[in-house]
């Protein structure tokens, strides 16, 4: 069958560990974006059959990351198809008749070794299991199988010559089959290994492009030689590039803990959008044409091939992340982005879309939001000292008539509007002929604390409401005529 008129098929295939690393979400990205740019299929198969790492709710976890970076697939556990089941635990017999089939057609043998007495090849040319049990004679194999004695099924590689294939961007692989072992495709539990459980899946589920971090690379040729042994299509790789990680100071290293989280889901705690970290990795090795930054998930459909994918490796950079962030933090309506928000905020006393606004601006990361909001909910202590500023020109003393003047202008306020707060202040300025910012400074101190909020004095005192800002300016006031009594 010509392979440009097959449905195009890519599958996500983690592994249940509790945690996605932004590789695998990469992974199920540019699978997804590979598929649905050209009309196809993007399926999740669970792959857990590494019963020992296996992690409470990890599945649970694994559709939640989905859902929230909103790779929908066609085909899943929770959505099954023609091919399922999709979680590889529940496929056993599929691998265990496969490895029979393979053992008949001359790819893979019983191996009887115990854990014990398995040794490693002394043939120089050869690597792994010294491969006793390549050989047997069939009928020691058939009274091995009827005394019950516990078996694994190894792959009968061959022992010379080369494997190639041609990867869609690290192009042509080739591996010298001498350095291939004879490896398990079936352990004693009944389980299949990775190296096999990929290849039946993949095939079985007409898996057309198979998408994956380059660290598959180089096993790649053991599977195709699976693939042969069953007379099966190989399907197109295509592998992508390392991810690196930019560290605070500048250096470059594997990616890691150190230079940062490395989960989607502590991404997403660190408070970045999903949209955002989905924009982002899908830079994360490929570009488009242009220059341009920011793409929704279905631009990027649009935008995505395969030939634009480097296998150079990729730059996990935090600060860029964070200005994409706040880019799109930015291009939200402030109802949109205080929905966001709310969950950052003490309680619902002050006006969630006003607090919105002063934020954006200002957020790279929405873990910063309570810091820089807490005065709103709680002004802190703070010292007179923080009156006195060179640049506004104020001071003790002009800080006291600044207040007492605003203090009397504010308290006039009949509708209590940003606007009016503003003008009031400009008036109050041009009264006492000083700079506004003199005023804007000592009302931003008595009513926050703080030397820097996000928002201007007019917006603050707006979003605390005309009780709270007299009161809180009132008390400043008191505190500024106890230095001077
Ligand atoms: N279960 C493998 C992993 O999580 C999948 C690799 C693949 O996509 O083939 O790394």
């Amino acid at each position: 069958m010509n392979l440009n008129m097959k449905k195009i098929r890519t599958r996500f295939a983690p592994s249940p560990t509790g945690f996605i690393h932004i590789g695998n979400l990469r992974s199920a990205l540019y699978a997804y974006l590979i598929a649905k740019s050209q009309g196809g299929d993007f399926i999740l198969r669970i792959e857990d059959t590494d019963q020992m790492r296996l992690v409470p709710n990890a599945e649970k976890i694994i559709y939640d990351v989905l859902k929230l970076a909103n790779l929908r697939y066609d085909e899943g556990p929770d959505k099954p198809g023609e091919y399922g089941p999709y979680v590889q635990s529940q496929r056993k017999e599929i691998y265990h008749d496969k490895a029979f089939e393979l053992i008949r057609n001359g790819g893979a043998y019983f191996c009887f070794c115990q854990k014990s007495d398995i040794a490693e090849s002394k043939d120089k040319l050869h690597r792994g299991y010294d491969r006793k049990c390549r050989n047997l004679d069939e009928n020691q194999v058939k009274k091995n199988l009827e005394s019950g004695m516990k078996f694994v099924i190894r792959q009968k590689m061959p022992l010379e010559g080369k494997t190639s294939f041609t990867d869609t961007v690290f192009e042509q692989i080739t591996i010298d089959n001498s350095e291939l072992e004879d490896g398990i495709l079936l352990k004693s539990d009944g389980m299949p290994t990775y190296n096999f459980a990929n290849v039946i899946d993949d095939h079985m589920m007409h898996i057309t492009h198979v998408v994956r971090g380059c660290e598959y690379l180089t096993s790649t040729p053991k599977y195709n030689l699976l693939y042969k042994a069953f007379g099966w299509e190989i399907p197109e790789y295509v592998h992508l590039p390392l991810i690196m990680g930019k560290n605070s100071d500048g250096s470059v290293t594997k990616l890691s803990k150190r230079a940062g989280s490395v989960g989607f889901e502590e991404l997403i705690q660190d408070g970045f959008l999903p949209e955002v970290i989905v924009n982002y990795i899908a830079f994360l090795g490929w570009c488009p044409k242009t220059n341009r930054e920011i793409f929704t998930l279905s631009e990027l459909t649009k935008e995505f091939s395969t030939q634009r994918i480097r296998k150079s490796p990729a730059i996990f950079d935090y600060l860029k992340l964070a200005w994409l962030n706040n880019e799109y933090i930015k291009n939200k309506t402030p109802k949109e982005f205080a929905e966001i928000i709310k969950v950052y905020l003490k309680n619902n006393l002050f006006d969630a879309v006003k607090i919105a606004k002063i934020l954006q601006s200002r957020v790279s990361k929405l873990s910063e939001i309570p810091e820089l909001i807490d005065f709103i909910y709680e002004i802190p202590k703070f010292s007179k000292e923080l009156f006195i500023n060179k640049k506004s020109k104020t001071n003790f003393e002009n800080a006291l008539v600044i207040l007492e003047n605003a203090l009397e202008s504010l308290k006039e306020i009949q509708s209590w509007t940003n606007d009016k707060i503003y003008n009031t202040i400009l008036q109050v300025a041009e009264k006492l002929n000083l700079k506004n910012s003199a005023i804007m400074w000592c009302i931003r101190i008595s009513v926050s604390g703080k030397t820097v909020t996000p928002g201007g004095a007019s917006e603050i005192l707006d979003i605390l409401g005309k009780i709270e800002s007299i009161n809180r300016i009132e008390n400043a006031l008191n505190m500024l005529k106890g230095i001077k009594g």
